[in-house]
């Protein structure tokens, strides 16, 4: 029902990634089949296991949240900057990117009410950065599908959302319009049964590493800015009328998370929202929208604040996110 087999083999040197972007797809790397879900070992294999990578560091960056929200979409501005910064490192010119002639693709997005299997995808190939410390990091995007929504079991939602916050190091919670109650309180539950599952590796300090909000169509900017700032702001206002249950969800998820963080971002614009003709096309973006996610994505994802997945205190390999995938896949697997 799914494809096993990688469609693309990524290729290294030595030193630099030789990549062929145009074959690259996203992979479903475990999916939901009723109450179970399997873990697709090969398409892990063939996007971490190449032997020029298996001791890079890796960082995993994933978006998660109800479905039609924007998710892969955003995930496809982050794919391409990841592109171009790399470019950019590998041919020592400025970054160049977010042009108007661009076209955002590669995880599948769309308009329309059909959904995409439930489990988590990733992108077929990792994408080899430079960090500040010229470290070159192993960069992994995954798309977290089926969230809350109605076809999708809660079983199946919360085993998906549980494992992509173990396994990444940055966690993309995507909400349209406001943080609200429920989906905070989801992703408390969510959160709680990702800590429980992890309780029997020795864990130092705290289980997750940076949680970052992402709101899509923010309609306030004149009380809270787009961007980061507006953001902590917006995350950390408390009003009159906010039960005492949100503040303790969110010391909850502070408990749990290194780092939270908050993004708000604007209407994208109605070509983008309500136009099925949309192919992705920058210019027909919101100028705004651009502006904004531009900074977003360069602050969420510069060499500088890209940071190694941590496993029991140590940074992870290549290999060794593998084998970890391939662990917490078993204990939720039953
Ligand atoms: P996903 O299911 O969360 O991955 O959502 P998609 O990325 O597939 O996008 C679903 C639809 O929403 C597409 O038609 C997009 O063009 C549109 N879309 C993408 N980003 C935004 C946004 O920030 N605001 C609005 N209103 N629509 C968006
Ligand atoms: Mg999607």
């Amino acid at each position: 029902e799914f494809d096993l087999t990688a469609p693309f083999q990524p290729e290294f040197t030595t030193k630099d990634q030789i990549t062929n972007r145009h074959k690259i797809r996203p992979i479903l790397v475990p999916s939901a089949n009723g109450d179970r879900f399997r873990l697709n070992e090969n398409g892990l294999r063939s996007v971490l296991g190449h032997s020029a990578i298996q001791n890079r560091k890796v960082v995993i960056i994933s978006v998660a949240g109800a479905f039609r929200k924007g998710k892969s979409f955003l995930l496809n501005f982050f794919l391409e900057y990841l592109y171009a910064l790399q470019k950019s490192q590998q041919n020592d010119v400025p970054l160049d990117w977010l042009g108007e002639e661009t076209q955002v693709h590669g995880f599948h997005w769309r308009s329309g009410a059909k959904r995409d299997t439930v489990g988590i995808w990733m992108w077929g190939e990792p994408i080899m950065i430079e960090n500040h410390l010229g470290e070159n990091l192993a960069v992994v995007l995954l798309d977290t599908q089926g969230a809350f929504d109605n076809q999708s079991t809660y079983q199946q939602c919360t085993t998906i959302f549980a494992l992509s916050t173990i396994v990444s190091s940055l966690q993309i919670y995507n909400v349209v319009d406001a943080i609200q109650e429920d989906s905070l309180q989801n992703l408390s539950l969510f959160v709680e049964y990702g800590r429980l599952a992890m309780q029997h590796a020795k864990q130092f300090g705290k289980p997750f590493q940076s949680l970052c909000f992402c709101v899509r169509d923010f309609k306030a900017p004149e009380e809270f800015a787009f961007g980061e700032e507006g953001g902590d702001q917006y995350m950390d206002h408390t009003s009159p009328d906010q039960p005492d249950e949100l503040r303790a969800t969110r010391d909850q998820l502070s408990e749990c998370f290194d780092k939270l963080l908050c993004y708000l971002l604007p209407h994208p614009g109605h070509r983008v929202a309500e136009r099925n003709s949309f192919r992705g096309h920058v210019k027909e973006l919101r100028p705004v929208f651009r502006e904004e996610i531009r900074k977003m994505v360069m602050t969420l994802l510069s060499p500088e604040a890209l940071q190694p997945k941590i496993v029991n205190g140590k940074p992870a390999t290549c290999k060794r996110m593998i084998q970890y995938f391939k662990e917490y896949a078993a204990t939720f697997d039953s």
